[in-house]
């Protein structure tokens, strides 16, 4: 190889590692240069969250919820809300969170930057005009944070969401016991990942999820732990205040983009927390 070849080959072996630093941080120290959320400061409840959604089997999520008493985060994907509107609104609608979790489900560190940030956009601008309400949370496909994925989400100020626990329903042999005992003993202030759809894993999963959730709400309920979602666990952390300011959960401060003013408007449907969702 030349040295204009090196030079090239260096070039490009540094941008890759740029482009994919966040997706190695958050497994290494380095997560300090990329905060992303996985646990919470709670003592009494874990964050339950959904990835993959909406769907056909949403609404059988939101029935259990209900029964159980239970709120949760549901990280949407764009195409999916497209495709049905109307469980989306129905999630917030039965007083539980959204978050963005892009518009196609791809690995970022498979696309350029880009197309990675017109994703993020696209999805931002579907979601928030399915529920009429703007978002707060973010979590990429598969969990992968590539440089661009990491800023674009902080300069819509979303607060980037991983977890501490997981169900893999998303796996072919995946039972709900196995699902139950992947969660296993949750303590307060964790974050735990399921999925209410099979549109990205092995078809009819969230059958096993949805069998899998009376069998988590118990291991819950033995250790006095509620499950909520991410926005009532985080009342003050992140939330946006005046000018656009927000405050992680580390404490520090960012400058997030003021929302365009339709966006701010709350959404006209009525909020069902704590009252049967009449929905259905
Ligand atoms: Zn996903």
């Amino acid at each position: 190889m030349g040295t204009t070849g090196r030079s090239l080959f260096l070039g490009a072996a540094t941008l890759l590692v740029c482009h994919a630093a966040p997706a190695v941080a958050v497994t290494a120290p380095g997560r300090r240069l990329f905060p992303v959320l996985d646990r919470l400061p709670s003592s009494s409840a874990v964050a339950l969250t959904f990835d993959d959604g909406p769907g056909a089997p949403t609404e059988a999520f939101l029935r259990l919820l209900e029964q159980a008493g239970a709120t949760a985060t549901f990280f949407l994907v764009g195409e999916r809300v497209e495709q049905a509107p109307s469980p989306a609104l129905e999630i917030v609608q039965c007083g539980h969170d959204v978050g963005v979790h892009g518009y196609r489900h791809r690995n970022h560190l498979r696309l350029p930057p880009w197309q990675i940030v017109d994703d993020l956009r696209r999805a931002r601008a579907v979601i928030e005009d399915a529920i009429g309400r703007p978002t707060r949370f973010f979590r990429p496909p598969y969990g992968v944070f590539t440089l661009t994925t990491w800023w674009e989400a902080r300069r819509q100020g979303w607060q980037p969401v991983l977890w501490n626990r997981w169900g893999r329903d998303w796996e072919p042999h995946a039972t709900p016991a196995s699902i139950a005992r992947r969660i296993g003993e949750p303590e307060a202030g964790d974050i735990l990942l399921l999925h209410d759809s099979d549109a990205y894993s092995a078809p009819g999963s969230w059958e096993k999820t949805l069998a899998a959730l009376p069998l988590i709400f118990e291991q819950l309920e033995a250790r006095k732990l509620a499950a909520r979602s991410l926005g009532e666990l985080l009342p003050d952390a992140t939330r946006r205040g005046r000018g656009g300011e927000a405050t992680s959960h580390a404490g520090q401060r960012h400058a997030y983009p003021a929302l365009p003013e339709a966006r701010r408007q709350p959404a006209s449907t009525k909020e069902r927390r704590g009252d049967s969702c009449a929905y259905w």
